[in-house]
């Protein structure tokens, strides 16, 4: 069984990894004996560090998803360093929250090239190397707002919303070539992201009441799933979009 899960000798890229949700699967896929590229704007220290004491290889490099030349920079960085690219997670991603009527060009087109433009293009990228070797996993992180309308954050449901399409787009075009291209939908997670959610008195109190689980989702809680969509137990999934959300969805 252990073995379906198994993930030694595999190299992966996530993005976004310096914290928050990125962290947290860059450990839970290292813990399955995954070799790491972390991609952040900033440096990805600690995962770096926290994957070297799991006596895996992290390596951290600086890109900025906002400029498409960061695209051939990622790619080549993991094929320099490792010489193969097995996985990729697109999990960087940013949130402008204004409302629509007052929304600007720039927070729309930031959010969109970060959170979906970006997304296509580094799977385009890393599918050129998986798909000469017929092996492949793409996992991009969704979000509840790939099935709901948010509020006050309009480009991001609608970035959110693309990265679900794109998910089963390159699902329909890459599976015949073995590759497997999902992604996972967290529900509220404690980080970054959610810093002013989880500040505000009311949003906060309206979000806990409707998640069954009754708490906010951890970086931790996604680590089962990453592995899951990044190893051979998912071989026969494609275009899927797993929900993690402590029951959101289903309330
Ligand atoms: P986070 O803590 O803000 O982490 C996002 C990471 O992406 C940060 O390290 C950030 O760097 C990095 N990043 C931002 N802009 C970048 C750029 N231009 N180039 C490279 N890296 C960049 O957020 P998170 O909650 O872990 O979110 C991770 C993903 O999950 C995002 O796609 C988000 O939309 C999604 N998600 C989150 C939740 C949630 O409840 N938290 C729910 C659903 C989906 P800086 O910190 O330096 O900006």
């Amino acid at each position: 069984m252990n073995k379906l899960f198994d993930l030694t000798g595999k190299v992966a890229i996530v993005t976004g990894a310096s914290t928050g949700l990125g962290y947290g699967m860059s450990i839970g896929l290292a813990e399955a004996g995954a070799d790491i590229l972390l991609v952040d704007i900033v440096p990805s220290t600690e995962t770096e560090q926290e994957i070297l004491k799991l006596g895996r290889k992290g390596f951290s490099i600086i890109a900025d998803l906002a400029q498409m030349s960061s695209i051939d920079l990622v790619i080549n960085s993991a094929l320099d360093k490792f010489g193969k690219i097995d996985i990729l997670v697109n999990n960087a991603g940013i949130i402008r929250r204004t409302p629509a009527i007052d929304f600007t060009e720039k927070d729309w087109d930031e959010v969109m090239q970060i959170n979906s433009k970006a997304v296509f293009f580094l799977s385009q990228a890393a599918a050129k190397d998986m798909i000469k070797r017929k092996s492949g996993k793409i996992i991009n992180i969704a979000s509840l707002l790939s099935f709901q309308g948010g509020i006050l954050v309009p480009s991001y449901s609608a970035s959110k919303g693309a990265v679900a399409q794109i998910t089963k787009a390159l699902a329909n075009e890459w599976a015949k070539y073995g590759l497997n291209i999902n992604a996972i939908a967290p529900g509220y997670m404690a980080t970054n992201n959610t810093k002013a959610l989880r500040e505000d008195p009311v949003r906060s109190k309206q979000i806990l009441e409707r998640i069954p689980a009754e708490r906010w989702g951890t970086p931790d809680d996604l680590k089962g799933a990453v592995v899951f969509l990044a190893s051979k137990a998912s071989d026969y999934v494609n275009g899927h979009i797993l929900v993690v959300d402590g029951g959101w969805l289903a309330r």
